[in-house]
């Protein structure tokens, strides 16, 4: 049988007519679509994109059973290495990652992997909807009781795999809302909140309790959480503290950071204020300043709310820039302009002190740095203005310190993350951490795989075998 080398092609909403809602970009494959891609992979005895994926899914089993239209069988295949495959499969960075080593690469396209899996998890999300669906298996309660600090992605995983193990396990969230990063910071056009709260409420029925609106560290103490009754604590607190360039006028009005601008957009409603209480300004010239996914993600919601003109201002090249393929050529094709080699070295503020200018400076490429890349050095004398009355500063996060200055024995490691080993475990007894907390900002499916790793750790600490 001739193999096509080129992938089955998923339908999207055209560019002009989606930059102007909040709707899901990418439409998803058909069950055709989906059966067709599935019979281009080649079922490598070898396997590299198992390797690829940090969860290790059995990727050529659930493409094998897609192709035998077994879907149930291609889920339950997902779901022994993954519990939220609707979210990966829409924004795992599956071109660095499974894809990325698939053997069809070599003389083709890859198999659309994420595309696969985005598939046969929407086929299961329907299923439940119609009620034709079974919980996952559980153990009998064991009388330990495990507290997990954060609903986001690792903090879900953990706490999903602990309560099958019989554990009793209840979520602290900070937030009135529950998903981490998957609710108030990738935006509905690329995940669409209804998806994450399906997963919540499965891992609800299984008995998880969630407690929002609180936050450790000032409501509750790790201490406190171990001396009120928690046999085992996770950090799952990801890494939500906004980074600035310290630069001249960053204070001005209308100069956020990306995550209060998606904080506001996405977790508060704040485009539909006055129907909801959170204002936002809605600019017609908006900067975002920074080259990654949290970047594209301002610049393309900053476009939705209105603007008739979105700068991203990145200071290295394109290639350099760490965002997804797919998410920069969305944003190409939606209108983004980008200021590739450029950086602002400060902003102009109106007599109101709201933000009317920023001046930017050209750059240019020299030696690798640190992280590998070529270090962007600036151009005397090349400085220029751009007309702008919003600025999105989208260059990194950390850890919020709080934790750590509440737990005694906590040991912090670079730009305060905490210290973890391989295992999860920190350095304060019954105490675990994982995901952006421990990594600095990383990845879902990197949070996922530590929060199952924390799980299985918490286990067999409270069984007594670490
Ligand atoms: P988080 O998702 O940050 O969740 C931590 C949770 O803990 C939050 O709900 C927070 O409110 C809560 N919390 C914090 N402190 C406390 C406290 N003291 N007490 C109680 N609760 C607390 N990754 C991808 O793989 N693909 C993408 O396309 C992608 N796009 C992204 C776009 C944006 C805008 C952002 C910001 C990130 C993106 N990421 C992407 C990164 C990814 O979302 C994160 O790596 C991942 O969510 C980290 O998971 P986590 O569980 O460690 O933390
Ligand atoms: Fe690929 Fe991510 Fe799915 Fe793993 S979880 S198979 S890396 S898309
Ligand atoms: Fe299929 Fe690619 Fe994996 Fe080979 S490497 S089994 S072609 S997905």
């Amino acid at each position: 049988m001739k193999i096509n080398k080129k992938q089955t092609p998923m339908k999207e909403q055209p560019p002009e007519v989606r930059k102007h809602n909040f709707n899901e970009v990418p439409l998803g494959y058909s069950k055709e679509e989906a059966i067709l891609e599935a019979s281009r992979c080649l079922q490598c005895p070898t396997h590299p994109c198992i390797d690829g994926c940090p969860v290790h899914i059995n990727i050529p089993g659930f493409i094998k059973a897609i192709r035998e239209n077994n879907m149930q069988l291609a889920i339950d295949i997902i779901h022994q290495s993954n519990s939220l495959p609707a979210v990966t499969g829409r924004v795992c960075p599956q071109e660095d990652q499974c894809q990325a080593v698939c053997v069809m690469g070599k003389i083709g396209d890859p198999v659309a992997i994420g595309r696969l899996e985005r598939y046969v998890a929407d086929w299961d999300l329907d299923n439940r909807r119609k009620g034709e669906f079974k919980l996952p298996k559980k153990e009998k309660p064991n009388g330990k009781r495990v507290a997990i600090v954060g609903s986001g992605p690792s903090g879900l995983a953990c706490a999903g795999d602990l309560i099958k193990k019989g554990y009793d396990v209840t979520i602290f969230e900070g937030f009135h809302k529950t998903g981490g990063v998957l609710v108030y910071g990738i935006p509905e056009f690329r995940l669409p909140k209804s998806i994450v709260h399906e997963e919540i409420n499965l891992l609800e029925k299984l008995g998880i309790k969630i407690v929002t609106d609180v936050l450790i560290g000032r409501t509750m103490t790790i201490p406190e959480l171990l001396n009120n009754g928690f046999d085992a604590v996770f950090i799952g607190a990801g890494a939500g503290l906004p980074r600035f360039m310290h630069i001249p006028g960053e204070n001005l009005a209308g100069i956020y950071s990306a995550n209060e601008f998606l904080t506001r957009v996405n977790l508060m409603k704040a485009y539909k204020f006055p129907e909801y209480d959170t204002p936002i300004k809605k600019a017609k010239r908006v900067a975002v300043i920074g080259g990654g996914n949290v970047a594209m993600d301002s610049a393309r919601t900053a476009l939705r709310l209105g603007a008739e003109h979105v700068y991203l201002i990145y200071r290295r090249s394109r290639k350099e820039m760490p965002a997804r393929e797919e998410e920069i050529y969305h944003a190409e094709e939606e209108g983004i302009e980008f200021n590739l080699l450029t950086n602002p070295v400060r902003y102009i503020g109106d007599e109101r002190g709201f933000v009317k200018s920023a001046e930017c400076i050209k750059m240019q490429l020299g030696e690798k740095d640190a992280s590998g890349r070529r270090r962007p050095i600036p151009i005397e004398g090349s400085e220029f203005t751009i007309d702008v009355d919003q600025v999105i500063v989208a260059i990194g996060t950390t850890p919020n310190p709080i934790i750590p200055r509440t737990t005694a024995g906590l040991k912090t490691g670079r730009h305060g993350t905490i210290w973890a080993d391989e295992n999860g475990a920190t350095s304060v007894k019954g105490v675990f951490a994982g995901g952006d907390i421990v990594t600095g900002a990383a990845t879902v499916i990197t949070a996922m795989g530590a929060g199952r790793k924390a799980a299985d750790s918490i286990d067999k600490y409270l069984r007594g075998k670490l």
